[in-house]
């Protein structure tokens, strides 16, 4: 485990750039998250960037003024384009040494023209827009939360048995869709689509009624793996470049009558929305700890147990949700708090779902993007999707309350004009906090209304 650490997490370093001290902010130098960006309003070309403090380090400017050398100096190369793709698929290694490069470009004591000349490449976070960090090749949504799946359970199918009989042996998942996956200020029209009434016989074909949003984390994948051979579970977290924050969002009507006896269609095809900071897997090493599976509970089979996953194959990651509507925008009032919960809740771990997605054979390439599925913490308030904090709709929401919000609010389900806005962010004693900054999505009006 201390294996994983280095210098750049060392909490004693920090930044000549002040905004990367502040106390709260997501993008300390130990953070150093990518994403894809240009200047909001221009035809600049999207690049690859580095988030510092509220400044982004471009990538490409970096790679144009020769400030590093050697692997670094072919990394940050790869970075200069609109998609990360190249990048990703340099491996660990290169990820590891295009990291320390910025960090010591960017660490309080460095000096010299390299540093000069990032400095006066830096952009304002407030004046950019972001772009999907690399062309998703294939899309993979799992559903590995042990609560969530109960609490949908229990909702969908109702008797004892809430769980499927496969839950504890299977990282479960359905392969979802890349086209409609946005990056954060993404807005979708309400789907249409086919719902069941309840005691009816036949469907009705309509504006989905009871539209939701999933909380889960986007695991970019990193180096691939060639068809037929499967990534071992021990080796699985060097396939993984990173994490950002994924919103799935789910129409939950249409999915009550489409998902047997193939899975989520519709559904789930319509929006996919997902912060633009990826999150290393190096910044994250101190947040990893012990994956545990309790006696008493089925224990995975050969290929989904492994001591280094046993030992630190979990990640304890914060994660909100809040929600602004369209009464709180106009009344200029902020957002509410919906639910807060970890990752580390998770019944299977990011390595077991890159094992066991590839076990059979199928190739990860680089950029594809896997979901982990609904996190859901074990108490009803840590739940991460509308339909199990308001029992599919029964017990709606009453928003808190917030200085000039207006008259109080509920939701059984997401009105139009609501932005779901989702944060995470990991901190404990004795290491740097690190944030993933947000991933913001908003209902627009059904198509066709
Ligand atoms: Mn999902």
């Amino acid at each position: 485990m201390t294996t994983l650490l280095n210098h750049t997490h060392d909490t004693a370093r920090s930044s000549w750039l002040a905004s990367a001290n502040a106390a709260g902010t997501d993008f300390p130098i130990q953070n150093l998250p990518f994403a894809v960006f240009r200047r909001r309003g221009t035809g600049e070309p999207f690049r690859g960037g580095v988030a510092i403090g509220d400044q982004i380090v471009d990538l490409a400017a970096v790679s144009r003024n020769a400030g590093l050398q050697g692997l670094a100096a072919k990394a940050v190369a790869a970075c200069a384009q609109p998609a990360l793709n190249d990048f990703f698929a340099m491996g660990p290694d290169a990820w590891q040494a295009l990291r320390h490069g910025l960090f010591a470009l960017l660490e309080s004591t460095a000096s010299g023209a390299a540093v000069a000349a990032l400095r006066a490449g830096l952009v304002p976070q407030a004046e950019v827009e972001y772009a999907v960090p690399a062309r998703i090749g294939d899309y993979t949504d799992f559903y590995t939360s042990v609560h969530h799946a109960a609490n949908i359970g229990k909702l969908f199918r109702g008797g004892d048995d809430v769980l499927t009989p496969n839950f504890k042996w299977i990282p479960i998942g359905y392969h979802g869709r890349a086209s409609s996956i946005g990056v954060s200020g993404q807005a979708f029209q309400r789907p249409m689509g086919q719902a069941l009434p309840h005691g009816a016989s036949a469907p009705v074909f309509g504006p989905c009624a009871r539209l939701d949003y999933e909380l889960e984390l986007g695991v970019f994948i990193g180096q691939g793996n060639a068809l037929g051979a499967p990534i071992p579970l021990d080796r699985a977290f060097d396939h993984v470049f990173g994490i950002c924050l994924l919103n799935d969002w789910s129409a939950r009507d249409i999915q009550a009558w489409e998902y047997q006896p193939l899975g989520p269609f519709l559904a789930k095809n319509f929006a996919t929305t997902i912060s633009p900071w990826v999150v290393t897997m190096e910044a994250l090493a101190p947040y990893r700890q012990a994956w545990v599976r309790a006696d008493g509970e089925p224990q995975p089979l050969a290929y989904l147990d492994a001591p280094s996953v046993r030992e630190a194959g979990a990640l304890d990651i914060q994660l909100e949700v809040w929600l602004q509507t369209e009464q709180r925008r106009a009344n200029g009032a902020g957002p509410a708090r919906l639910s807060h919960t970890s990752f580390r809740h998770q019944y299977w771990s990011i390595a077991q779902m890159v094992a066991h997605h590839t076990v059979g054979g199928c190739n990860l390439q680089p950029g594809d993007l896997l979901g982990s599925g609904t996190v859901s913490g074990p108490t009803l308030d840590q739940a991460g999707a509308m339909i199990e904090l308001t029992a599919g709709g029964r017990n709606p929401l009453t928003l808190e309350a917030a200085e000039g919000a207006g008259p109080a609010e509920t939701r059984g389900f997401l009105q139009d004009g609501d932005a779901v806005i989702l944060k995470g962010w990991c901190e404990k004693p004795g290491h740097a906090r690190i944030g993933f900054g947000e991933s913001r999505g908003q209902v627009l009006p059904a198509i066709g209304a």
